[in-house]
């Protein structure tokens, strides 16, 4: 199960430079940190300069002045854009003045404080790498090998030297030449695919198939092996559908590659031609993203030994996966446990294989290889590459060479790497103090749990045992803070490198394979540090571990320091904090129990709630538009990362309130912003942490490939569906400010008025759920109720249910979901029959379902607000359920509504109002019925915050 985390992997969004190139940005560099000290100088002498003069003595005692609160004000100060109402445009007040004065920097697709930090610890980890001292700890082999790894990759006139010979010479000795360099003089006779994707699979590739060993999802304490969809080239289905720049740059960076590698062009152009066809043909049977979220259940689970009857493919799954794993010195058993994903591309991409030519399939699978080897080549080579990564990510020079050197070590020896990190960067106070925060945080997250309405109790004391027992991983495994390094000597033991750069690769990729393959063989250790490593800018939740990981990386500004206002912290940190947490009980980390096994632990009810949970999050995303390239969020695909987002922000919040209450006046305003609270600079420094600027390119990459919505909807979706962000904000002044929200959360009203056919007069049932006490009370309740009686045309019910539910002009049946017929079984009625109707879109759905009721006909009737999206505002909806022997057996939905028409007689008169509701969790729908008489006050109930969407 793979990693949630707070933010997609920088990796790629970068490429290194000339040394012409870097002296000059080397210089403009220079100029921006000079202009910066200027710019920071003049307005913290402003800052404080005010400080000193407008303000009395007192005030400056609530000012935080220490050098970290400096640093934030500034920060701050250089990022909002005050001319911009906050509630206008939030994230546009936060980032207005930072987009402003941030440049996307030639080597990267973008520009943000998480690629500025990343940035920053790819420059300490250089230093790291590049220091020539010679204390103990520099004496570890695993360091000195990182050292010979890094110094290999940084010395360019070598590799330049070594040129292609050395990449050349492994494709044609071991895995059998690329045709495409060879004209048609390359011999098919030697073909033989399953000994060409072993080879590969030795070195890490999981081209097309993939097979690998991981935690098995059912039993969290074992091993299986995963078999399933690998890799294509370009990273998704959708760059294969229609011709765009992006795939024409993916088939010119092919003949670049081949024409730089031979004189024989003889058949190039109708060999590029067709290793393209051949993958799109592949990529049409691709999963995405959310193909494998919400078709996870079509996993299959079976053993080795039944392997080739599970996958009956004509390629020789099993074969492949006995082979491989010998790599390793792993003996594959009968009874080894096997989870096949992705069954019908496995199939139909078997299929598609076998029809295709050796030399099609040949020339495919070296291009993958040689495509990836391209970056570790001479720079002539890395140059075509460029060119492609300038039309995908919209970079225009390489990364410098030193930066992406200790990326690349720390990529694969990431905790050596750590092992100098934390000694030397790592604040030790981030511990303890992010640890009082997790609980804290922990704390009202299970409050939140613990007042939500939409889970059953059994449910809720399964859901608050597993956020208890959650696992917290912070700054570093244990083990690299002491001075026993035998566990980290032995785990890179086999890291032994020399000075040439492609071969440490190659020694590298053959490592990782082998790691991978032993595995399956390894005890799983509960409650451990992860795979990734503390020199990251990232956090985690592990599914199958139910843990929270923190790597020491993140613990800076602005997201951590032990210096800061803890509303700085909390709304950094912390609301990091609470995102992982929630992973537990996203669409994914809600399948998984506490132990970390997928397995079914909520009753069927909560998870039909949290499915229509669910829902909501991806209908509001989708509604996202990313007005830089004009494309829709694809909410399906971050839907895990939306729900994280808007419970991270909650359960920070909460906790932050929590702790201000304990410690009254502890938290200083900083200097230059006194005039936003505590709780506003919590939100402020949320957002600020995700302002961004990016590239065209790098936009529709983000749409495209990454599991988070971009960032300025990492801001607007949570803060939109949180009442706690408009009260702290002052954007609706007391009101809900229903135009721009589209979920009501905490404060809801649900009337709904249900009378039988007998009765001869209408219950009202109010509802109101509150947990802003100001909101909570009778007249506020009597205020919206009465505003708009007057403006509801008043109707007789039977009219209008009748026309809406039955609209003689439309001929076609309603449909019944009980049966294809509409009519109902022998021993049903058609008992229910309920329509929406959107104003807006005049959008109707109309359904009938059968079941058998004892209860007297009753009708309901609602009118109802939907205050959510653009374009759908008024919905009205009639329930009709009926018992009477007319609309039993054999009567479908047609028949009884004429039945219904003409047969109806109106009990009593009924005015139509409008309220604030919610029926359902899912959206809210301000709306009611009540007759001419009293609203009986008496039935109003007040209850305390539901969240709508999950938590
Ligand atoms: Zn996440």
């Amino acid at each position: 199960m793979a990693n949630q985390s707070i933010v997609g992997t920088l990796k790629q969004l970068t490429e290194t430079s000339s040394f012409e190139v870097r002296s000059k940005i080397l210089f403009i560099l220079i100029g921006i940190l000079l202009g910066m000290f200027i710019i920071s100088t003049i307005v913290l002498t402003v800052l404080l300069a005010r400080a000193k003069t407008t303000k009395s003595a007192d005030v400056n005692n609530d000012l935080c002045l220490n050098p970290y609160c400096i640093k934030a004000a500034n920060y701050l100060v250089d990022s909002l854009d005050q001319s911009v109402e906050p509630c206008e445009d939030f994230y546009q007040f936060v980032c207005g003045t930072w987009i402003k004065n941030n440049r996307i920097p030639d080597d990267a697709g973008l520009q943000n404080t998480l690629r500025i930090l990343d940035t920053k610890l790819n420059e300490n980890i250089v230093d790291l790498l590049s220091a020539t001292s010679m204390n103990e700890i520099d004496k570890l082999q695993s360091i000195i090998n990182a050292r010979i790894l890094y110094s290999s990759c940084i010395d360019e006139t070598e590799i330049d030297i070594g040129g292609i010979d050395p990449v050349l010479s492994l494709m044609n000795t071991k895995f059998g030449g690329w045709p495409i360099l060879q004209g048609s003089s390359w011999n098919s006779s030697m073909f033989n695919l399953t000994n060409l994707l072993l080879k590969l699979r030795q070195y890490s590739y999981n081209i097309i198939f993939q097979i690998h060993s991981d935690i098995d999802e059912k039993n969290s304490s074992a091993t299986n092996i995963k078999i399933g969809q690998g890799s294509l080239g370009l990273p998704q289905r959708q760059y294969y559908t229609n011709e765009t720049n992006i795939n024409i740059a993916y088939r010119q960076f092919m003949l670049n590659l081949a024409k730089a590698l031979t004189n024989d062009t003889s058949m190039i152009d109708q060999d590029v031609k067709e290793i393209y066809e051949f993958e799109k043909n592949i990529s049409k049977y691709y999963w995405t993203y959310d193909e494998q979220h919400s078709r996870h259940d079509e996993t299959i689970r079976t053993t080795i030994s039944n392997l080739s009857r599970t996958l009956n493919t004509s390629f020789n799954f099993t074969a492949y996966v006995h082979h491989a794993y010998l790599f390793g010195n792993v003996i594959l058993k009968d009874m080894d446990p096997v989870a096949i994903s992705e069954l019908d591309f496995l199939i139909q991409t078997s299929s598609i294989i076998n029809k295709t030519s050796p030399r099609i399939l040949q020339n495919y699978f070296i291009w993958r290889f040689m495509m990836d080897q391209a970056e570790y080549m001479p720079r002539y080579i890395r140059k075509i590459k460029e060119q492609f990564n300038k039309i995908f990510y919209g970079t225009h020079v390489e990364q410098a060479r030193r930066i992406k050197c200790g990326a690349y070590v720390n990529d694969n020896m990431g905790f050596v790497v750590s092992k100098l990190y934390i000694k030397k960067y790592f604040d030790q106070n981030a511990r303890n103090e992010s640890l009082k925060m997790i609980e804290n945080i922990l704390n009202s997250f299970i409050n939140i749990i613990n007042q939500s309405l939409w889970m059953d109790n059994i449910s809720k004391v399964k859901a608050i045992e597993k956020a208890k027992t959650i696992g917290k991983q912070i700054g570093y495994p244990d083990y690299l803070g002491s001075n026993n390094n035998t566990k980290l000597e032995n785990d890179y033991a086999a890291y032994v490198f020399n000075s040439s750069y492609i071969h440490n690769i190659f020694k590298i990729l053959q490592i990782k394979a082998i790691e991978n393959f032993r595995f399956l063989r390894k005890p799983v250790e509960r409650k451990v540090w992860g795979n990734l490593p503390p020199t990251v800018i990232n956090a985690f939740y592990e599914p199958s571990q139910n843990q929270i990981t923190f790597p020491a990386g993140i613990f800076q500004m602005p997201f951590f320091d032990k210096d800061a206002p803890k509303y700085l912290n909390y709304g950094g940190i912390g609301m990091i904090i609470g995102h992982e947490i929630t992973h537990g009980f996203d669409d994914t980390g809600c399948e998984f129990d506490k132990d970390g096994n997928r397995i079914p632990w909520w009753s069927d009810q909560t998870i039909e709630k949290f499915n229509d949970h669910k829902q909501c999050f991806i209908e509001q995303y989708s509604n996202f538009t990313l007005s830089q390239i004009h494309m829709n969020i694809n909410g399906n695909q971050t839907q895990g990362e939306d729900i994280a987002d808007n419970g991270g922000i909650k359960a920070a919040f909460y906790a932050y309130q929590n702790w201000a209450k304990t410690n009254v006046n502890m938290d200083k305003k900083l200097p230059g912003l006194t005039k936003y609270s505590p709780e506003q600079l919590f939100f402020i420094n949320f957002a600020q942490t995700w302002c961004i600027k990016m590239t065209d390119s790098y936009a529709l990459h983000q749409i495209f490939n990454s599991v988070h919505s971009p960032v300025q909807f990492r801001v607007i979706g949570p803060t939109s569906n949180f009442d706690e962000f408009d009260r702290n904000t002052g954007l609706v002044n007391g009101s809900f400010n229903t135009d721009r929200r589209w979920i009501v959360t905490e404060n809801r009203l649900f009337i709904r008025s249900t009378f039988s056919l007998n009765d001869t007069s209408v219950k009202v049932n109010i509802q109101y759920n509150c947990s802003v006490s100001d909101y909570c009370d009778l007249e506020f309740l009597r205020e919206i109720l009465s505003s708009n009686w007057s403006t509801i045309q008043v109707q007789p019910i039977r009219e209008k249910l009748v026309s809406r539910l039955y609209n003689p002009n439309n001929t076609d049946p309603i449909e019944c979901l009980s049966n294809n017929n509409n009519s109902c079984l022998q021993n049903e009625s058609l008992c229910l029959v309920k329509y929406y109707y959107w104003e807006n879109d005049k959008d109707v759905v109309v359904f009938g379902a059968c079941q058998n009721i004892n209860n007297s006909p009753i009708v309901q009737w609602s009118q109802l607000y939907e205050p959510y999206g653009i374009g759908k505002s008024l919905t009205e909806s009639g329930l009709y359920y009926c018992n009477t022997p007319t609309c039993g057996y054999n009567t479908s939905a047609i028949e009884t509504f004429q039945m219904l028409s003409s047969e109806y007689i109106l009990p009593v008169n009924l005015s139509v109002i409008n309220a604030t509701t919610s029926p359902s969790p899912t959206r809210t729908f301000p709306s009611t019925i009540t007759s001419t008489s009293t609203l009986t006050e008496s039935a109003l109930t007040t209850t305390s915050n539901d969240a709508p969407c999950l938590l």
